[in-house]
This record gives structure tokens, C-alpha cells and sequence, in this order.
């Protein structure tokens, strides 16, 4: 099938039409990302910030560009003038380095906290309590030029879809929590962003607002 045709078909198996699509487009060509764009699809997520910035500067500017994958902070500053939401912030460290370069671009950028969800430990993000402690600190509330809007997570690898299930709804039920806790106004809870190829509709049987979908839009990636 075509990239267009994955894309209906995706569609059509959504649980929440509302939920917005990602098109993960980490090692696909600009030809590849064309078909999509040309699809009407606007939103795509990368993972290395060379290849995110080198995309941005050749593909259409109506693109808006999510950085995904895990971000050290001394290459903030490539993506700090057009990135539209950065999904995997996981230290206090690397938040406030966005909110330097999002100053210096005089813009307000967008973030996820990432909180780990999965039973491998190499995956990064947030304990629940530091997740907590960061959000009741006197420091995030000076980060002005940053807009927490939720939350990201992964789940474990695994075909085990009762152990993707509880580790989604646990997500869930955490961003129900914090919706309903009093948060700095720069911290918001609106967006989860759960989901990938594999475990999308899990995702939004528990209540995903935002999938990132890679290999099952543009097949399987090549890395070489
Ligand atoms: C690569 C990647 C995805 C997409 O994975 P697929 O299984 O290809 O859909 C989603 N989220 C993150 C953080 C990724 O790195």
C-alpha cells in the first residue's frame, strides 16, 4: 500500500477521530515526507535534531515539527527558532535550557514532560514522585518562556497488551490527577501523548490526545 492509502487506513481504524496524528518520520526522505504532506498531513515528528533541523529548512514551512526522541540540552538552541512541540523532556536541566533559547528566539515553546512508564530501564522520562516534585517547585514557575501541555510516555515492548494497557492507563490516570491539582500557569495539563504503530489504539482506549505513528504510515525504517 501507499503511504496515502496507510494513512486512510489509520484513519479509519481510529477509536478517537479527534486524536491528533504524528506522521513519524525519522530516516524517510523528503520524497516519502512529500506523500504524506501531500495527503494532508501537517504534523511529523523526528528524532535527532540534525535531521529535524536539515528537514525543516528544505520541506514546506507550514510543516509543524515534533522533536520526539531524547534531546541533550547543548543542541536546544538548532531546534529553538521553528520546533512546535517537544515531546521528551525529562530533567528540570533540560527544560530550563529550552526556556533560555526559546527567550533568546523570543517564543514560547511547547513541551511534554516525559514520565517512564515502561519496565525496561533504558527508556527515559520521570518518576511519578519527581514528576510531582518537579511540578510543585518554586523553579519551574520561572521558566516563562516554556508551555508544559502534558505529558508523553512509552510503553514496554512487548505483545503483551494487558502490560501496555496498565502501563497507559496508569499514564492516564496520573494526567487526570494533575488536570484536577492547582499547577504554575505555565504548566497545563491538555495533551497525552501515547502510542506509536504497535499500541496506538490501546493508546486511545486510554484516553491518548496525540499518537506518533512511524513504520506503520511509511513502513519499516532502513538504518544504514
Ligand atoms: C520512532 C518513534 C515512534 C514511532 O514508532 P513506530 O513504531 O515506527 O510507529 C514513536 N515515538 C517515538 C518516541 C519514537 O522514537
Amino acid at each position: 500500500m501507499s503511504i496515502k492509502e496507510n494513512l486512510i487506513s489509520i484513519k479509519n481504524t481510529f477509536i478517537n477521530p479527534s486524536c491528533q496524528l504524528i506522521a513519524v518520520s525519522k530516516t524517510k526522505s523528503k520524497e516519502e515526507i512529500m506523500e504524506a504532506y501531500n495527503a494532508g498531513i501537517r504534523d511529523f515528528g523526528e528524532n535527532k535534531v540534525q535531521e529535524i533541523t536539515e528537514k525543516y529548512e528544505i520541506l514546506p514551512k507550514d510543516i509543524r515539527w515534533h522533536m520526539i526522541g531524547h534531546l541533550q540540552r547543548n543542541k536546544v538552541k538548532y531546534l529553538a527558532p521553528f520546533v512546535y512541540l517537544i515531546h521528551g523532556v525529562d530533567s528540570l536541566k533540560l527544560l530550563s535550557e529550552i526556556n533560555k533559547q526559546a527567550e533568546k528566539n523570543n517564543r514560547k515553546i511547547p513541551c511534554l514532560l516525559q514520565v517512564h512508564i515502561a519496565l525496561e530501564d533504558s527508556k527515559f522520562g520521570f518518576s511519578e514522585d519527581e514528576l510531582i516534585a518537579l511540578l510543585e517547585s518554586e523553579e519551574i514557575k520561572t521558566l516563562g518562556h516554556v508551555q508544559v501541555i502534558g505529558l508523553m510516555g512509552m510503553a514496554t515492548f512487548t505483545d503483551n497488551d494487558a502490560q501496555i494497557k496498565s502501563e497507559f492507563e496508569g499514564l492516564k490516570n496520573l494526567f487526570t490527577q494533575l488536570q484536577s491539582s492547582s499547577l504554575p500557569e505555565n504548566i497545563e495539563m491538555k495533551e497525552l501523548s501515547i502510542g506509536m504503530s504497535g499500541d496506538y489504539l490501546l493508546a486511545q482506549e486510554a484516553g491518548s490526545t496525540m499518537v506518533r505513528i512511524g513504520t506503520a504510515i511509511f513502513g519499516e525504517r532502513n538504518y544504514n
